[in-house]
């Protein structure tokens, strides 16, 4: 894989539209100090949308596919101290990190990047939300650093408990982010996880989420999810692997509501993904009463 660094001039990405502008409670920034990702050329790189986004394409050199490169915005650490230090009210700030590539990616281990940024953020008490959302137990080395920051969550992608899906993550993996999830929250880290895109799940997946300790669960699907009602999905290189009916939002509503039905928090989709409430004594952050 290639890897290359560059300068960034900002690495808070305002959210004017789009999936995470959207929902009950928006987000209004994302940070990704990526463009690529390391992930890209396991399973989930067949239905990755980030590749489908500017982040990659100004970024990439010719004839470099997905999965192929990541480069590395070298000073978002500064980047993001300058702009924490200068905004003028972060307490209506509400953080993705990240939309666009996996922040604890394998390069995070030797370059930490996200630890850095995590460093900055837990400087300050005062902004109203940080979701670190990945699909990696690396984040594991981060827990007793994220506990520390009261505005942040994270977000664990558990998109089924099948581990033999030839277009899904395998049983060590699931094992490994079932685990993470656990000790995150045994460290006191506020954690979610994201069943997105939900993939053909066992009888038992709804067990096995409650007993995860997770203090909320997002159920997604390719046809909610993915920005184009199922079109980008249509002609990924997921579409031709998959033996099932993806565009078939029923087992993953089926899913929510069985979680639901049981008293789980959880969410459907973007309504989800955005709908955790500002903080106390944050209440002029607006809803988005169009979603309520
Ligand atoms: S980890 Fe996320 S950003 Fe990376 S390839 Fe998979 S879906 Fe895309």
């Amino acid at each position: 894989m290639n890897i290359r660094t560059i300068q960034a001039k900002r690495i808070l990405t305002k959210q004017k539209r789009g999936f995470l502008a959207e929902g009950v409670y928006p987000y209004t920034h994302t940070l990704s100090w990526a463009a690529g990702c390391g992930f890209g050329k396991i399973y989930c790189g067949a239905y990755c949308y980030a590749q489908k986004l500017p982040n990659w394409f100004y970024n990439r050199e010719d004839g470099e596919a997905w999965g192929d490169a990541v480069i590395i915005k070298a000073n978002a650490p500064q980047c993001l101290a300058g702009e924490l230090a200068k905004a003028h009210d972060r307490r209506s700030l509400r953080i993705f990190m990240s939309s666009v590539t996996d922040p604890y990616q394998p390069l995070e281990r030797r370059y930490r990047m996200t630890r850095r940024c995590l460093e900055v953020f837990a400087q300050y008490d005062d902004l109203d939300l940080l979701v670190i959302q990945t699909r990696s137990p690396l984040v594991i080395d981060d827990l007793d650093l994220i506990a520390h920051i009261p505005y942040a969550w994270l977000s664990m992608t558990i998109e089924t408990d099948c581990g033999d899906l030839p277009y899904g993550p395998n049983r060590r993996s699931i094992d490994k982010r079932f685990a993470a999830v656990r000790a995150a929250v045994d460290t006191g880290v506020r954690t979610q996880i994201a069943v997105s895109p939900c993939l053909p799940y066992t009888d038992t997946f709804a067990d096995r989420l409650i007993a995860s300790g997770a203090h909320k669960i997002v159920v997604d699907t390719f046809v909610a999810g993915d920005g184009s009602a199922g079109k980008r999905t249509a002609v990924s290189p997921f579409a031709a692997l998959a033996d099932y009916e993806w565009r078939d939002d029923d087992p993953a509503r089926a899913l929510h509501d069985t979680l639901q039905a049981r008293g789980v928090s959880v969410g459907w989709s973007v309504d989800g993904f955005a709908s955790i409430a500002p903080r106390q004594g944050h209440d002029s952050i607006g809803a988005n009463t169009n979603r309520l």
